[in-house]
């Protein structure tokens, strides 16, 4: 009974990530609309979104305007502390080592990511910073969240890019 009321939680969580991957999937669009990469994160509170951003860089010139990066920054003035207790990230990319390092220092506890970055992955890929246990905090990762629309939204972005060069 245990093990079945668990998996039935385990759904229910799966089935929530996704609407939340949905909303960061509509955010990512809107990178678009100033050249930037199209990367998308939000933050949770309990059941209530409180932070969403898409990525930045092109727009602003900033390196360090990541959409994951943003959303915690949004998250922490929203509640009014750097400290993101029980907070859920869900970002449509896999974090880099910045992103990574950010939910750290923001103690979220849960990371939600759609596409793999093989090439600068810090949840996974290349490295595992979330689930060091050398830090003093660490976070559950979910990986592959809507993993194919997530991949497919990049690979177009860049097969744009490349068809306009
Ligand atoms: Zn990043």
């Amino acid at each position: 009974m245990v093990a079945r009321s668990n998996s039935f939680l385990l759904e229910e969580r799966q089935a929530f990530l996704q609407h939340a991957m949905e909303m960061a999937l509509e955010e990512a669009r809107s990178s678009l609309e100033h050249g930037d990469v199209p990367v998308g994160a939000v933050v949770y509170m309990g059941a209530q979104p409180i932070a969403k951003r898409h990525n930045e860089k092109e727009l602003t010139n900033d390196p360090t305007a990541h959409a994951e990066l943003l959303a915690i920054r949004d998250a922490a003035h929203a509640v009014g502390s750097w400290h993101l207790d029980g907070a859920w990230l869900i970002s449509t990319l896999e974090p880099c080592p910045m992103c990574a390092g950010a939910l750290l220092a923001s103690r979220v506890e849960l990371l939600a990511f759609g596409a793999f970055d093989p090439k600068a992955g810090a949840c996974g890929s290349l490295y595992n910073l979330c689930v060091d246990p050398r830090f003093n905090h660490e976070l559950e990762v979910v990986s592959g969240v809507l993993v194919d629309q997530c991949s497919s939204l990049l690979s177009k972005f860049f097969q744009a890019r490349r068809d306009t060069r």
